[in-house]
């Protein structure tokens, strides 16, 4: 059983200046996250993959398909029923100095979501605030200081701390570390590790950074302007990625066991815009492999192994 699965997922908005034109900023995103998994979606700025994650914490309206919690379908979700589901499906976002309210303390911040859902009396949501923050490792004497009195590590625990006060199961991580110092981002990902053994939870990790979500995750969705293009566990992704744009990704990885050979496919040119998508395969205008039919054709799926799909002509099994 999934905790959360989505079946061909949109989200489209009519363009600001002109409302014919419809961007398809997700369109017909599936995949599924087992209990207790981290599941990451992968993908330049502008792919889509923070949408699909707002559209599931439900701060957009999808356009079409369903998002299944616990078996459920969300989409008629309304007054008591949505506030339960959210409860449930918890956000940490990319930016701690601007996701935190200047003038709320550590203390307020945290037991700010607590008294939204009136989650016991003023005594057991203290108690709890102590605890989350011991949980997180920031000390309690910290209690009464402003967000701006801390590091951007700090306030990113802050921010763990108050999406995990009301037990949630799901928590959607949106680049909680791009924002952060490379020496600090190692612990916050060791933090969100032991906290998901700890708790059981389960994470839909959203990150540009394939190196991330190679130490955080067990299967891997890459995203390319509103659709998946390879979806994989991350074993199969990393030593047999079968999409051209996942390879360009991959290629531009510096790691100690990935040595740059020379051949890498490094990706040029900009992300085309959603409002205004490239026929057929939507990656043939940055795709060293392009032919005729990538220019007509929209590339079915294809089935790799049990785990291992990927949308591209050329693609053998
Ligand atoms: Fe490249 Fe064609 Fe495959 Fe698209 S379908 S990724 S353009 S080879």
């Amino acid at each position: 059983m999934y905790l959360l699965e989505t079946n061909e997922l949109k989200v489209h908005f009519p363009m600001k200046n002109d409302k014919k034109v419809v961007i398809k900023a997700v369109d017909g995103v599936s995949f599924q996250i087992p209990e207790g998994k981290t599941f990451g979606l992968v993908g330049e700025s502008g792919c889509g993959k923070s949408t699909t994650a707002r559209a599931i914490i439900r701060l957009y309206q999808p356009t079409g398909g369903d998002i299944l919690f616990d078996g459920k379908n969300t989409a008629n979700l309304k007054g008591k029923d949505l506030k339960e589901y959210r409860r449930n499906v918890q956000m940490v976002f990319q930016d701690p100095y601007a996701s935190l309210n200047p003038r709320m303390t550590v203390n307020q911040t945290i037991m700010d979501p607590m008294k939204i859902y009136k989650a016991g009396t003023n005594e057991e949501m203290q108690r709890r605030v102590y605890e989350l923050m011991e949980l997180v490792g920031l000390d309690q004497r910290f209690a009464k200081r402003f967000p701006h009195e801390f590091s951007g590590g700090q306030r990113q625990r802050i921010g763990i701390a108050r999406a995990l006060a009301l037990n949630p199961k799901l928590v959607i991580l949106d680049e909680p570390v791009s924002a952060l110092d490379v020496s600090v981002q190692s612990q916050i990902l060791n933090l969100l590790k032991n906290l998901q053994d700890e708790l059981k939870l389960t994470y839909l990790f959203i990150s540009h950074n394939l190196s991330v979500v190679d130490y955080m995750c067990e299967n891997i969705a890459v995203m390319y302007l509103g659709r998946i293009v390879e979806q994989a566990s991350r074993e199969e992704l990393f030593q047999n990625p079968k999409h051209p744009y996942t390879q360009a990704l991959l290629s531009a990885i510096p790691s100690i066991d990935h040595q740059l050979t020379g051949d890498e496919k490094f990706l040029t040119g900009d992300i085309p815009s959603p409002a205004n998508p490239p026929s057929g395969c939507t990656f043939h205008t940055r795709c060293p492999y392009a032919c005729e039919r990538c220019r007509k054709e929209v590339p079915g799926k294809t089935q790799i192994s049990e785990t291992h799909t990927a949308f591209c002509h050329m693609i053998q099994k």
